[in-house]
């Protein structure tokens, strides 16, 4: 590890480095958007002379670090492939054992609530992040990149440059070790996460319709949900037994819980609530937190409990979900991470949108650096960046209320995740998402997708309600693995294909995504015929009929048999 001598020197020759020649490419902020970009930046272009700003002084603490531990697919695959850091993740965080919800409201008997889950891992991995030893291994990747890493330094101010002439440069003031100093820069990036400073300086700042708020703590020792069950028969559905490297959800009416744990040894706790549905005042100390966990998930209260698992740490946030105005600009700035807009963590989507933004801003500067005007291309590739936000978004907006449903709920997380490894993550994983000749042809795809999720997700709302608040009964582990489709949309992800056959693979995806909207609507009207299924016949009418998508026990047995799809089961 790092020792604060070395830091201190680095810091030094850094900022002597830059302070006289300016630098192509100012970063304001080092967590993780900020110090990735900076890696991807110099992977793409070594001659790029890059300094990033980072007001905390490294090396930073490990587990009760930051927020935001668990990667999906596309976080995966940025930091894995597209920015090589696959040994790093592999041999000092954890493999993820994919997502698993737990309906387990007020429930002691966790063995005998709903699972949705893998039995055995799928094929494209992911991990979970210790954030503090992950920035710091960035920290010191990004040195040994040449990159000026200027870390216990402060931004004090900016000066955007007046004009988009060529020569013309920005001024970022900052202070470091007590002595103010500045440098210029041709790009100035804001990576400042929810400090927001280009945001805030220029009035960027845009509220969205989602209102929900978190608490999270970190404990000591690793929380195994095995122990939350003595019988093996439960204990032995997964293969390996390991269901504590799950991002594991538990779910209840308005919230969720999760459970995350450290490659440090440490377990990452929070709650995520509908701010209607669980005011923040009845869970902002940890004592509160642990009121409201053992009212709501008795029996996650209770192991946590436990004197081994010592608190570590304890904070909240209110109202996390935002938007912003604009990220990209031909004055040549551009905001990334949470600097510019944030979701809502129940899919782990921050790390994607990291990887995404900072993808085409890398895009942009190549453009610029090439002489080419990249004004034009700022604009197309925001477009798409924002119509990447508003479609998550629908997956969250409104939808916390049904998030205890067990009879409906699972099949949402089944359509939410098709959505997502129908077109955007495909894309992402072939880096094709820059390329605009391929959006272009891909557009039909896309509108498609997009309509036939707003129509599903009121849907999926409403079905919820009309099924109730009646526990399922115990049914077997809804178990993604034997799910032939999906598992293989989460396998072809790594496929390499030509334009042709991923054009071929993503329009097969969007035919996938018709025939479960299609299959899910019949079900939902086969229980509650007066339910309004918002166009999604007419939308999937073209879709070739097949074997049921999913299995009947998938689906909720307070809609009757009659719901059940009339085939056999695909396993
Ligand atoms: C409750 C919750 C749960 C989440 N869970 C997940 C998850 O499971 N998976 C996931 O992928 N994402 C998750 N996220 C999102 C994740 O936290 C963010 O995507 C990620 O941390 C954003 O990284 P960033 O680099 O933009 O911001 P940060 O990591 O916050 O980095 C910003 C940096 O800027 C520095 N800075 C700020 N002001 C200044 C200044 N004036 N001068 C110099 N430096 C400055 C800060 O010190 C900081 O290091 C979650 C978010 C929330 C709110």
């Amino acid at each position: 590890m790092q020792t604060a001598a070395h830091s201190t020197d680095a810091r030094g020759s850094d900022a002597d480095a830059v302070a006289g020649a300016g630098v192509d490419v100012a970063i304001l902020g080092g967590g993780l958007a900020g110090l990735t970009l900076a890696m991807q930046l110099v992977q793409r272009d070594p001659g790029l002379r890059i300094a990033i700003i980072e007001r905390r002084r490294h090396p930073v603490v490990e587990a009760a670090f930051k927020v935001g531990e668990s990667v999906v697919e596309i976080g995966a695959h940025y930091f894995s492939h597209v920015l090589g850091l696959r040994e790093h993740l592999d041999a000092q965080q954890i493999r993820k054992y994919g997502f698993r919800f737990f309906f387990s409201e007020g429930r002691q008997d966790i063995d005998r609530c709903s699972e949705v889950g893998v039995s055995r891992a799928l094929p494209t991995p992911s991990w979970q992040i210790d954030r503090g030893r992950f920035e710091n291994f960035l920290g010191e990747r990004v040195r040994s990149l040449g990159i000026a890493f200027l870390d216990g330094a402060v931004v004090l101010g900016i000066d955007l440059a007046e004009t988009c002439s060529s020569d013309a440069r920005h001024r970022v003031s900052y202070e470091c070790d007590g002595v103010a100093t500045h440098i210029e820069a041709r790009w100035l990036v804001d990576a400042s996460g929810r400090s927001g400073l280009l945001k805030r300086k220029l009035g960027l700042a845009q509220p969205n319709d989602h209102d929900a708020n978190a608490v999270w703590w970190r404990v000591q020792g690793i929380v195994d949900p095995n122990d939350w069950s003595d019988d093996p028969q439960w204990r032995g559905r997964c293969d390996p037994p390991d269901r504590w490297r799950s991002t594991n959800h538990m779910c209840g009416p308005g919230y969720w819980f999760w459970l995350i744990p450290l490659a440090s040894g440490s377990h990452s706790l929070g709650i995520v609530c509908d701010a209607r549905l669980h005011p923040l005042e009845t869970m902002n100390s940890h004592a509160k937190a642990m009121d409201w966990l053992r009212a709501h998930q008795p029996k996650v209260a209770a192991c946590i409990e436990a004197p081994a698992h010592t608190l570590q740490d304890f904070l909240f946030l209110r109202n996390f979900s935002y938007g912003c105005k604009q990220v990209f600009s031909r004055e040549r700035w551009a905001l990334t991470g949470e600097a510019g807009l944030f979701l809502d963590p129940f899919y782990s989507p921050g790390s994607d949108f990291i990887g995404i933004g900072n993808t085409y801003i890398c895009e942009l500067i190549k453009k610029d650096r090439a002489g080419e005007d990249f004004a034009p291309l700022a604009a197309i590739y925001q477009q798409l960046y924002f119509s990447f936000y508003e479609n998550t978004l629908t997956l969250y907006q409104d939808q916390y209320p049904m998030f205890g449903s067990d009879a409906v709920m699972p099949l949402k997380v089944i359509w939410d995740y098709t959505f997502y490894w129908a077109l955007l993550a495909p894309l992402f994983f072939a880096d094709r998402l820059a390329d605009l000749g391929m959006l272009a042809r891909l557009r039909g795809e896309f509108a498609t997708a997009s309509a036939l999720n707003v129509a599903m997700q009121p849907l999926l709302r409403d079905w919820a309600a009309r099924a109730g608040d009646a526990p399922e009964a115990p049914r077997p582990m809804l178990d993604q693995v034997h799910i032939d489709w999906f598992h293989e949309l989460n396998r072809a992800l790594r496929d390499d294909s030509d334009d042709a056959a991923l054009m071929q693979r993503l329009r097969g995806n969007v035919l996938l995504m018709k025939q479960l909207a299609r299959e899910l609507s019949g079900c939902a009207r086969a229980g509650f015929p007066a339910i309004e299924t918002g166009g999604i016949d007419a939308m999937s009418a073209d879709a070739p009929q097949r074997a049921p998508m999913l299995p009947p026990h998938w689906y909720p047995a307070a809609s009757g048999d009659q719901a059940m799809p009339p085939l056999t089961p695909i396993t």
